[in-house]
Formats: structure tokens, sequence, C-alpha cells
């Protein structure tokens, strides 16, 4: 269904812009083929958005991030992880979104909220109350229009130890250089490269299993980022991809496990803290665009 060489240089783009093909991606497809021909992994199609779709994703995006401002405003020492949910839920229905966790495979709650020891996909939960030294990933998709847009943030309570809070700011370091490896033509690997190279440095572990995805039209789409990799290898990064830069990153050991009970939230084995930061961005033909800002 996506036999490009098929389409007239004058027949309108597959992209549907409205553009002749030769006016709009004929470049690009052949760009991508020749990359192909020099046996470089490439994008399929469907992964590659339109003008469009990116404009559709940075409005999810803005009721995502005053979502996330609005936690970071709130969130205080006696809260319960619920009251968190509550708040984020209510605003983000009353701005028209719907939060994309909610009855998502089953998932109980409108957003994540992973406390010290849990890696991702905690539970909100009414007995769950915010202490004094705790660290906490909150991490929100919300979906607007039908596009999905996805980030996640950490907040520092209280007295946190001196080392937790070292880790978490490494941890941002790691996502943050991670973000800055994606470019234009560049390499999948070279994420996970930035990321590994920056956490190993500190002695830390990256969780390599659990990672990063292609979002926008859909809550998870390829191709599956993984948050440690080699620099030059990996899929090619095309103007149009949208994907996760989402490092989890353990300050102890990597292993990990799945909590049998709820089926959902990811615990360290060894009970160290594990932190993560995470942002929607967009490749684009000069740079990239982060989309959830
Ligand atoms: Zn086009």
């Amino acid at each position: 269904m996506f036999n490009t060489h098929k389409i007239g240089r004058n027949d309108p783009c597959w992209c549907k812009s409205g553009l002749k093909y030769k006016n709009c991606h004929e470049s690009f497809d052949q760009k991508i083929a020749d990359y192909k021909k020099h046996g470089v992994p490439v994008p399929r199609r469907d992964m590659i958005k339109t003008k469009e779709q990116i404009d559709g994703i940075r409005e999810a995006g803005l009721i995502n991030t005053a979502a996330l401002d609005l936690v970071e405003r709130e969130i205080k020492i006696g809260m319960s992880t619920e009251d968190i949910n509550t708040m984020v839920h209510n605003f983000i229905t009353e701005r028209g979104g719907i939060p994309a966790t909610l009855n998502y495979e089953g998932f109980p709650k409108s957003l994540c909220t992973s406390l010290n020891d849990e890696i991702c996909h905690g539970i909100p939960d009414k007995n769950v109350i915010l202490a004094d030294g705790d660290i906490i990933n909150v991490d929100i998709t919300t979906i607007y229009n039908g596009y999905y847009a996805d980030a996640s943030r950490m907040f520092m309570l209280g007295n946190v130890k001196p080392e937790v809070k070292k880790f978490v700011e490494v941890v941002k370091e790691c996502f943050e250089l991670g973000v800055k490896a994606v470019k234009p033509w560049g390499r999948l690997g070279d994420i996970g490269d930035a990321i590994n190279t920056h956490a190993k440095k500190h002695g830390y572990v990256v969780v390599r299993d659990i990672g990063g995805h292609g979002v926008g039209i859909k809550f998870h789409e390829d191709p599956y980022v993984c948050h440690v990799g080699k620099e030059g290898t990996g899929m090619l990064l095309a103007p149009g991809m949208v994907f996760t830069v989402e490092p989890m990153i353990n300050m102890g050991k990597e292993e990990f496990y799945v909590d049998e009970k709820n089926g959902w939230t990811v615990y360290t084995v060894d009970g160290m803290p594990s932190a993560q930061f995470e942002v929607t961005l967009a490749v684009l033909e000069d740079g990239i665009e982060i989309l959830t800002h």
C-alpha cells in the first residue's frame, strides 16, 4: 500500500499536503531510498508524520505541559498520589482532552505516579502519601482531537538525601543529552549512546528493556527507542518522525520486576531509586521540536 515509485511526479504527494509529489516528498523518498541501498534501516512511511499531524500533536502537548506545570506548582508532602490523579484528570478533561492512560489496556488511572524504587507505571492511590525525602515521576499523556502527547517530570519532596538528589540531577542531564543527540538524518543509536555513556560515567544504570516509542496517532507506535545504544547505528532519524525520549535510569542495579497484584508497576529489584524524564519530540528538516514544552 506504500508503493512510492508508482506515484507520478505531478501526482498529489502521499502525505496529503495537496502539493505535487515533485514539490513535496519526492526528494525525501529518494534520500530514504539511498540510505536503504547502503544498508541503513529506514523508517516505514507510516512513521513519517505530516505537518498537520505534528500540529495536532503540538496542540495535545500544550495541554499536557500545562498539566505537568500544574503538578509542579501543587505537589507537596502529605498529598496522596490519588490527589495528583484527580487534579490532573480534571484539568485535562476540562480542556477537552482525554487522559490516555485511563482504561488503556486496563490501566485504572489518568496518569502514572512512580515513587522512589518504582521505575514506571506506578498507579495513583489514596493510601500512597507523599513524604519528606521522596522522589516521584509523574507521567502524563493527553489525547486531544485524536492526537497524543506524552511527557514526564521528576519531583523531589523536602529533604531528599544528597546522593539521591545528585542522582536525579544526573538523570536529567542524561535525558537532555539524549534529546540533544536527536538530529535529522542521524541514527536512533545516537540517543542511547549519549544517555548510557553519561549514566555509566556516574555509576548509574540505564534500563535497557523499557524505552521510548513513536507516538502521536496512537499511544505507542514504532520505533522502539532504546536508551542504550551505539552511535551511528540503528534506524535512520528522518524528518517527520515523532517519538519520546524517556530514559529510565536506576541508581543501583538494572534488574526490575512487575507488581504481581496490579500487573503494572515496575520496581527495582534492589529497592534503590529510579528516575526518569520524558518529552515527545518531532524530527524536522533543520533540527527537532519538542512538542511537550
Ligand atoms: Zn509530501
